[in-house]
């Protein structure tokens, strides 16, 4: 659908060849995987007539960002729920903000019945709503990353290479069952690594094995749980949490590759993949590294950022 460019890197570390897909060049919305997703949510949106959306996401959220830009671009009314934890402001929230959107801030513990109370408010005002789950998971979520995976086998069959290993930054897990269930479709022979930001096994792995289940189930296909790779080795302590290594490694392809990452997504997990590449003394391989996107977030706290680890 958006067929975005793949691209090699500069780096050779540990004797690898390195390939990057940018998401983040995805023509609309600012990029990244949350717009890819969101293009199928809003085309079923219209399908079902709907004139109102609701979703949910943290004040970092590019899946809020996306999805309240596109509500204004299409007229129709948008609520995002939120934990209400702002301490510093962020470029996503003020989007969101800027977008218009209706701002319901509640507990982490409270989210399944603050949706539900919105929806009902929605209804009872005579608006159409139509929920899209945080991160954009579910099928749509998953079905445009088996598009995406694709567009990656057109590209090796067009510059006839093989990639040996896909990484990724995996949150909700749509991105990597969209990979692993157009893989399994296809057959292909290798390695697709999520890099998890926050979730831990076995609960994070399940959530994604879940998706991909219900996505090949559907099509009489099944899968065996112990092929996923969701690697928890790289959260630190959790969703926005990073280390010097991360805006080390950050800096390194700003300057190297004139490519921005984030210390939320992108930057934790080409951090993580090159410490996985390390570990697991990967050599002598091709590897891509999907650039989910989330260009936002590389501007909060450009020059505070560098100054230390945290949160
Ligand atoms: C949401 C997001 C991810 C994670 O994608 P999932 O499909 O939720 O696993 C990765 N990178 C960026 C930049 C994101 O915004």
């Amino acid at each position: 659908m958006f067929n975005t460019p793949i691209q090699q890197l500069r780096t050779n570390y540990c004797q690898n060849n390195y390939y990057m897909k940018r998401e983040d060049l995805i023509p609309l919305y600012l990029g990244g995987n949350k717009v890819r997703k969101a293009v199928l949510f809003f085309a079923d949106l219209a399908e079902q007539g709907c004139d109102w959306v609701v979703t949910y996401g943290s004040e970092s959220s590019n899946h809020c960002r996306v999805v309240a830009n596109m509500a204004v671009a299409k007229g129709i009314g948008c609520t995002i729920i939120t934990p209400d934890d702002s301490k510093t402001p962020r470029a996503n929230r003020r989007l969101v903000e800027l977008f218009g959107a209706e701002i319901i801030p509640c507990e982490v513990s409270a989210v399944a019945g603050t949706i539900q109370d919105a929806l009902n408010t929605l209804s009872r005002s005579g608006k159409r709503p139509y929920f899209i789950p945080g991160g954009g998971h579910g099928e749509l979520g998953t079905q445009a990353y088996i598009t995406a995976y694709q567009e990656i086998c057109a590209y090796e069959s067009a510059e006839a290479i093989h990639f040996d290993y896909m990484f990724f930054a995996s949150g909700t897990g749509a991105t990597q069952a969209g990979l692993v269930c157009a893989q399994q479709l296809v057959g292909d022979v290798r390695e697709v690594v999520g890099i998890s930001i926050a979730r831990k096994n076995p609960h994070g792995g399940d959530i994604v094995t879940a998706a991909i289940e219900e996505y090949l189930q559907k099509r009489g296909l099944s899968f065996d749980a112990n092929e996923l790779n969701f690697v928890d080795d790289y959260t630190l302590g959790g969703y926005g949490h990073y280390n010097e290594e991360i805006l080390g490694t950050i800096k390194e392809v700003l300057f190297q590759e004139g490519i921005p990452l984030d210390r939320i997504y992108t930057g934790k997990a080409f951090w993580g993949m090159k410490e996985y590449v390390k570990r697991k003394r990967i050599s002598g391989k091709t590897i891509l590294f999907i650039h989910t996107g989330g260009t936002p977030i590389f501007f909060d706290n450009l020059y505070k950022q560098w100054e230390g680890a945290g949160q």
